[in-house]
């Protein structure tokens, strides 16, 4: 792969929707990316295990969902490591796979103030530019004083990008299916047939 400038956009992607999409596509405009590899998660620690696919039925999901776009890719890197996934490993393999190639991690600014909870944090910030995008919730002015704690604590990198604020999530596109509901127009036509067929998050 020629790209030089990567974003790795990480998620659960349980599923992948449209939010996602877009916000690989914005960061990717914002930030002059060659392209964007999505990354669904092994083992999220952090979260929630009653509606949680698996791993490769989350994966399979993510490739229909890009497949049809050259600088969109979908890696299996975390899914096949299998155990609890620390972005920091999935990091490093990849500053390993890309040496001359510079590592966006595109994240929603939220995460600004969990990520010193994750594992490693000065690890991350050592291997990439996080690019994270704001979705209207916090103010400015309390992301750019996060911005400068992380800079001067770890000597972070931060690219912050506004988004313009998408509600949609996983969680809401889970609960539509339970409830019968129709999830056209919320994540890609190819992702709602494959979730029908398999009668996924129905009765969950
Ligand atoms: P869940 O509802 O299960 O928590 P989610 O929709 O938040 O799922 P995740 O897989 O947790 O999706 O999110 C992966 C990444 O995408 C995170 O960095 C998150 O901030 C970002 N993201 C999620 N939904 C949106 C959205 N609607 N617009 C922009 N970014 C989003
Ligand atoms: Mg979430």
């Amino acid at each position: 792969m020629s790209w030089k400038k990567i974003g790795i956009m990480g998620g659960t992607f349980n599923p992948i929707h449209i939010g996602h999409l877009l916000l690989a596509q914005w960061a990717m405009e914002e930030a002059k990316l060659d392209g964007v590899i999505f990354m669904p998660t092994g083992n999220s620690y952090l979260k929630d295990k009653t509606e949680m696919l698996s791993g490769s039925d989350r994966l399979a999901m993510t490739r229909l969902a890009v497949q049809d776009r050259e600088c969109f890719v979908c890696s299996d890197m975390e899914v096949k490591r299998g155990g609890n996934t620390y972005t920091y490993e999935t990091l490093e393999s990849l500053r390993h796979i890309y040496p001359n190639a510079q590592l966006y991690f595109i994240v929603g600014a939220d995460c600004l103030f969990s990520i010193e909870k994750w594992y490693f944090p000065d690890k991350i910030f050592k291997h990439c530019i996080l690019l994270a995008a704001s979705r209207g919730g916090a103010p400015a002015i309390e992301l750019e004083e996060k911005r400068r704690e992380l800079a001067k604590h770890y000597g972070a990198n931060i690219l912050l990008i506004t988004f313009p604020g998408m509600e949609i999530s996983s969680t809401d596109i889970r609960r539509r299916c339970r409830e019968g509901k129709s999830i056209q127009y919320l994540v890609p036509d190819c992702v709602r047939e494959y979730i029908t067929a398999k009668h996924f998050y129905e009765n969950l």
